[in-house]
């Protein structure tokens, strides 16, 4: 195990924090990042999560594609 933070390569926030749930390691980007292109490419299990998040205030720059 390599103990230096991860980040996530698309918005640099750290990976793996218990406290912030889209940190999680999606391979090398975050949950959060990988979770709203993976939701805006139309996956439907993707776009369940994103959406409960977003509903939850997680994700304040994704739009349900559904709205746009
Ligand atoms: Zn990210």
């Amino acid at each position: 195990m390599n103990d230096s933070p991860k980040h996530c390569g698309i918005c640099k926030r750290v990976l793996d924090i218990p406290a912030d749930p889209l940190s999680i390691d999606c391979g090398g980007d975050c949950w959060g990042c990988v979770g709203e292109i993976e939701a805006d490419m139309g996956w439907p299990e993707p776009l369940v999560q994103v959406r409960k998040e977003s509903e939850a205030g997680l994700h304040p720059d994704w739009i349900d594609p559904a709205k746009r």
